[in-house]
């Protein structure tokens, strides 16, 4: 399988590290990105130490690490702001730091970058409209009107993915989880070191992106449905009501609508194998889960990997999908079933969850080898 072009259909996390994973092992590929801006999210995500390890394993780890902020620990609060436990990351990669903070942008410059100097082919503001599995290809016409034929098509194309909808029609559509999380950029203190978070009735977090800046994460109920983006900041810091006074004085310095990035959370998990013929699917597209493990992108870097070794070991990529779905449902399942308890207990609607057995849990799942 190193003599026929794959196509990723996003370039996002997920499509640009199955991009690097492919291109590593020969494979040629077209990855085509719908938004022409290739913009992403102003604010920053967490990932954890198999993370890392994956990202070493796409030996991408050292611009990764410059480009955002290595932490070794994870420290709890109170409702009142006392420091309750200062908790030690185990490290999976060494030399690299167990934990990395990271600006999305950033992040996706760093695998944008390492795509397109592996060879692989880029383009923005590409859809596909038409997709047919012809048996031995797939015949792709693209929105720009050209039309070309793919040893294999990766809908790496998110939690609203247009291939799991178009092959996948049995799939649910994407469950609201009853919680938002908004986020905005913060300066970041010269002593803060690791990841913090805060118990309470609202659970907020900071986290470390890079030298000068950290983002404030806050977890709410609210009802479903977009809002405007004109007085988000009002809102976020009303949310903030019952914090930490350390969290509270912060929140004197949301003041920007535009900076405020409020998400939904919504889950999906494809029952059954990830492909149909010679189309798979990888990241959110298969497995959305809320972010209450700090796993989601982590899941879509790890499923690139094994993509990607599984596509060079078969000569046919349906038997390729199969084994990589066996690799990987299991442990994508688990980060998504657990990630909705935790949801589901903070609100109420089911049993609550000790977050430092769940994080020490999973760090079990997700340290074993893929
Ligand atoms: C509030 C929140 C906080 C989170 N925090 C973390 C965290 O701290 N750590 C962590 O590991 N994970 C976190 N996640 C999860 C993480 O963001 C996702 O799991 C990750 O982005 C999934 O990557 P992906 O490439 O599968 O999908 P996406 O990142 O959604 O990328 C999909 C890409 O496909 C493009 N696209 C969509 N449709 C088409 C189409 N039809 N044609 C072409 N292109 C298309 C999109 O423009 C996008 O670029 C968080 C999620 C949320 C909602």
């Amino acid at each position: 399988m190193t003599d026929k072009r794959a196509l990723i259909i996003g370039g996002g996390i997920g499509g640009l590290t199955a991009a690097v994973a492919l291109r590593q092992r020969g494979v040629p590929v077209l990855v085509i990105e719908r938004d022409p801006q290739w913009s992403v999210e102003g604010v920053g995500i967490t990932q954890q130490s198999n993370v890392v390890r994956a990202v070493a394993e796409l030996g991408i780890v050292a611009d990764y690490v410059d480009a955002g902020f290595g932490y070794a620990a994870v420290e709890a609060y109170a409702p009142d702001g006392a420091l309750v436990a200062r908790v030690p990351s185990p490290q999976l990669a060494p030399p690299w730091p167990p934990n990395i903070g990271i600006a999305r942008p950033a992040l996706n410059r760093v695998l944008g970058e390492a795509a397109r100097s592996r060879g692989a082919e880029v383009r923005l503001g590409v859809t596909a409209e038409r997709i047919a599995d012809e048996g031995d290809q797939v015949r792709v016409r693209f929105s720009d009107g050209a039309e070309e034929c793919f040893a294999f098509v990766v809908g790496a194309d998110g939690l609203g993915s247009q291939v799991r909808r178009q092959f996948f029609l049995e799939a649910p559509p994407p469950r609201y989880a009853g919680q938002v999380v908004w986020r905005y950029n913060l300066p970041r203190p010269a002593d803060m070191d690791c990841l913090r978070t805060y118990n309470g009735p609202t659970g907020v977090g900071l986290a470390p992106m890079n030298e000068q800046t950290m983002y404030m994460f806050l977890v709410t109920v609210e009802p479903e449905g977009k809002v405007a983006q004109e007085g988000l900041a009002a809102a976020m810091r009303s949310r903030l009501a019952n914090c930490a006074p350390a969290i509270r004085a912060l929140g004197d310095q949301i003041t920007d609508d535009a900076g405020v990035v409020y998400r939904p959370l919504h889950t999906v998990l494809v029952e059954g194998t990830w492909h149909r013929g010679r189309v798979v699917l990888l990241g959110d597209a298969a497995h959305a889960t809320t972010p209450h493990l700090g796993q989601g992108a982590g899941m879509a870097i790890e499923d690139s990997l094994v993509l990607a070794e599984e596509v060079a070991r078969h000569a046919d990529p349906r038997d390729a999908f199969a084994a990589y779905h066996a690799r990987r449902a299991p442990r994508c399942g688990y980060i998504v079933e657990n990630s909705l308890a935790i949801c589901r207990g903070q609100q109420g609607l089911g049993e609550p969850v000790d977050m430092g057995r769940a994080a020490a849990e999973m760090f079990q799942v997700v340290a074993q080898p893929l």
